[in-house]
């Protein structure tokens, strides 16, 4: 079982989904992280703090091309492509990424364009909103990470950057992490072997 996590910035990933890679591993599943966006010069660090991440989740990462940047993703032809190009290069089995009902513009955009990207494909998504003031967030799928809740901490702890940020002190608490099945797709394939 191959899984892809897609987000559009450094942490990104990491905040909502964190446990959920940590359990993943834990099971013998290791997924790969892409950050779509580089950063622009002050969000440098938040690259390194990323990959520092990445480390202690135990999983392969890479960032993306330097034509996306922070702030300027649309849902069009070469996010697309780009999108279409990682999912061919890794054929995984599930697909996460932002939903497509978020407030961040990159975020949707994102969501927007892994939906386009899936089109004729038999692969899984799900979806996740990016912060808890999200209180709307349709889903129907809710990870416990009670028991990866200290490790989870230590990997933010890497956000030094955002240490202050609310988002981030509510995913320091939050025992769970909450997703929408967009679609499923059967697979013969356990998710975990036996
Ligand atoms: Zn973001």
């Amino acid at each position: 079982m191959k899984i892809l996590f897609i987000g559009a910035h450094p942490d990104d990933i990491e905040i909502y989904c964190g446990g959920t890679i940590l359990k993943l591993v834990e099971c013998g599943i290791k997924p790969i992280i892409l950050t779509v966006t580089r950063a622009k010069t002050k969000k440098k660090m938040r690259v390194e703090e990323s990959m520092m991440a990445w480390k202690v989740l135990g999983v392969d990462g890479f960032k993306g091309e330097t034509k996306f940047k922070s702030g300027e993703l649309e849902h069009k032809l070469s996010l697309v492509s780009y999108i279409d190009q990682v999912i061919n290069k890794f054929k995984p089995n599930v697909i996460f990424s932002h939903c497509l009902e978020d407030y961040h513009q990159d975020h949707r955009a994102i969501a927007m364009s892994v939906r386009s990207a899936l089109r004729g494909k038999d692969i899984t998504w799900l979806t996740f909103p990016f912060h808890e003031k999200f209180i709307n967030f349709p889903y129907n799928f809710v990870v416990e990470i009670n028991d990866y809740l200290d490790d989870k901490n230590d990997m933010l702890d890497c956000f030094k950057s955002q240490k202050d940020k609310w988002y981030l002190k509510k995913a320091r608490t939050s025992m769970v992490e909450r997703f929408k099945v967009e679609r499923i797709v059967w697979t013969e394939q356990p998710l975990v072997k036996k």
